[in-house]
């Protein structure tokens, strides 16, 4: 039996009435896609995608939005959550973005909810109606 390789070549030039040499191409492509090197790499690219979109979303205040799309993107998920809208919370007394359930300031420590209660009740004591409480 003469060794076959699953190529592209290989499957051109196949007589698919020869059951033998479909048998080895089967086998032959079978064990490419087994191979745990293949394996090992896909793991190690799906890991590293899930990773960086874990981190661009937490930057943009939407870890589970990244982790989907790199999930099923791979590293164009990375474009689309870091071209995406933010979520993040800019803090009312230093202007830092928080994460949009962050309690407390991570710059100032100020009480986010608050804050934001004390910045409404200030813009309506100045007779600023324009932005919504
Ligand atoms: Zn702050």
């Amino acid at each position: 039996m003469e060794p076959v390789e699953c190529s592209l070549a290989a499957l051109s030039t196949l007589d698919s009435s020869d059951f033998d040499a479909v048998t080895r191409i089967n086998e032959a492509c079978l064990k490419v896609l087994l191979d745990p090197a293949l394996w090992a790499w896909m793991t190690a690219f799906t890991v590293i995608s899930i990773a960086g979109g874990a981190l661009i979303g937490r930057l943009k205040g939407r870890m589970t939005a990244g982790i989907i799309w790199a999930a099923v993107l791979g590293p164009i998920g990375w474009i689309v959550i870091a071209l995406g809208p933010s979520r993040l919370l800019a803090c009312p007394e230093c202007a830092k973005p928080n994460q949009p359930d962050a309690i407390v300031c991570r710059q100032c420590g100020a009480n986010l909810k608050r804050a934001m209660q004390r910045t409404a009740r200030s813009r309506l004591k100045a007779g600023d109606n324009s932005a919504p409480p």
